[in-house]
């Protein structure tokens, strides 16, 4: 788990927060959890594939 610092995260306190897949649904390229009323991507997971391709 990676830490996020407080000035980062807090400014989306109350906020529609969610998690979004792109790509395949079934295999997704990258997984972000994103900020709805910002439209920022808070944090952005991608898949092993992407990494070793
Ligand atoms: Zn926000």
């Amino acid at each position: 788990m990676v830490d996020y610092s407080i000035d980062e995260l807090q400014p989306h306190i109350g906020h529609e927060v969610v998690c979004v897949q792109h790509g395949d649904p079934g295999d997704p390229d990258t997984v972000t959890v994103e900020c709805h009323d910002c439209d920022e991507v808070l944090i952005e997971a991608r898949s092993d594939r992407l990494e070793n391709a």
